[in-house]
């Protein structure tokens, strides 16, 4: 059996990156840049002060405490009218532009303003320099403000604005087309009859997909029936990424293989070592990559973290689309039960500056209900039998932290 590691290289050489498209800034939340995007000025664009004070120049500020004529009141959005000689100050506010001559801004908090605001007496001397953002120290026109492939976070949406450019160039995002199979399976509006469960698979992919900025469309519900699947998938062929649950077992109504085969599909696995999630399918057929994964819910959220997340991200141009694992310490000790690489629902914690681990209750791959009292997956490689309190270990962030509430544990 293939590891994760393989599993995931064979996804990500057979996955290409999409076409470009241009996209307001509004909606480029998520997306990668497709092109390098140059500042159209300095930024900031003018000395500015950081701080509500005076502005003054150092020198003068040598012998404090000294007594400064004020010659002016500058806002933030108005130019100040006045050089500073020898001996004067501006009141100046924060963001506002620096007066010809200044070099420096005492804070506010640092001064004491005579009743009728004509002189201020500074109480300390200042470095010259202080509390001003320079003309140009962040950036300068001309020069690449955010490099093709980056990935566009509030921060990078919010420098796009500064520097002008409302519309740019990203990386599409793919078309996804979500599948359950399963003759148990009913509507979330049903109430289950007996042996009947609710479809949740369907609702937890598109979750996850959305998360991912894609254009997802559930494509329906099927019976574990040749016919019926076949045509189902056949819709779906038309995505840039098809998903599929359930079926992949090897039960004898796990038809889903069998099916893909007969439509075209060409496999590259249909088994990879690793608990939850072992039977995972995927395939390809033109441009459609195709993920079949296993119906059990907690696995079928961990093998879309780990094949299917990183497929839709490189489509979407980032440089590096796995998931890193970060280091953190056992809490408690754990026993291992089988010998492929487990991925366990587990709390991360801070304590006193360390991240710590613990696993959760959990009663198998149907247990989906402890992944909500978890924020990460405790990778158990294939080579440990046991993990002892204390011992460093990896662990894979999902993508948000928040805890469920009302649960216990
Ligand atoms: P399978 O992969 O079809 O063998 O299914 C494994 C387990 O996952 C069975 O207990 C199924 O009832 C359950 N399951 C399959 N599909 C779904 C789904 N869409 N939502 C929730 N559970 C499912
Ligand atoms: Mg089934």
């Amino acid at each position: 059996m293939i590891t994760v590691e393989e599993a995931a290289n064979i996804v990500l050489e057979n996955v290409r990156t999409l076409p470009t498209k241009e996209t307001d800034i509004r909606d480029a939340l998520g997306f990668c840049l497709a092109q390098d995007v140059r500042s159209d000025l300095d930024m900031p664009p003018f000395n500015k002060s950081a701080m509500d004070g005076y502005a003054v120049i150092a020198e003068d500020t040598a012998g404090a405490p000294v007594e400064l004529e004020v010659v002016e009141n500058i806002a933030a959005g108005y130019m100040p009218t006045k050089r500073l000689k020898r001996g004067q100050a501006s009141k100046i506010m924060t963001g506002a532009a620096l007066p010809e001559g200044a070099d420096a801004v005492v804070k506010v908090e640092e001064t004491h303003t005579s009743e009728d605001s004509k002189r201020v007496l500074v109480h300390k001397r200042i470095e010259k320099g202080k509390n001003v953002s320079r003309r140009g120290e962040d950036i300068k026109a001309g020069q690449v403000a955010l490099a093709k492939g980056t990935e566009l976070r509030p921060q990078e949406i919010g420098i796009l604005a500064a520097i002008g450019q409302r519309i740019v160039l990203v990386f599409s995002a793919p078309r996804i087309g979500v599948i359950s199979t399963g003759s148990e399976l009913v509507e979330v509006t049903s109430k289950p009859m007996a042996g009947q469960i609710r479809d949740s698979n369907s609702y937890s992919i598109v979750a996850q997909a959305k998360q991912l900025h894609t254009e997802v469309e559930f494509l329906g519900m099927v019976p574990d029936d040749k016919v019926d699947i076949t045509n189902i998938i056949k819709r779906g062929l038309n995505k840039d990424v098809l998903i599929l649950s359930g079926g992949v077992s090897m039960g004898e109504y796990d038809l889903v293989g069998d099916v893909l085969s007969e439509l075209g599909v060409e496999i590259y696995f249909k088994k990879v070592a690793l608990r939850p999630g072992k039977p995972t399918v995927f395939g390809k057929k033109g441009n459609t990559i195709i993920f079949a994964l296993p119906g059990n819910p907690v696995a079928t959220l961990v093998t879309f973290i780990l094949f299917v997340g990183p497929a839709i991200r490189k489509m979407m141009g980032f440089a590096s689309p796995i998931n890193i694992p970060i280091k953190a310490t056992m809490e408690t000790e754990l026993i291992k039960k089988k010998k492929r690489r487990e991925y366990l629902p587990a709390q991360l914690r801070q304590n006193v500056g360390n991240w710590l681990v613990f696993p959760v209750e959990w009663h198998g791959s149907g247990d989906l209900f402890s992944t909500t009292k978890a924020n990460c997956l405790l990778i158990v490689p294939e080579t440990v039998d046991r993990f002892d309190a204390g011992q460093l270990v990896d662990v894979l962030l999902f993508n948000s932290l928040g805890i469920g509430h009302g649960c216990k544990g």
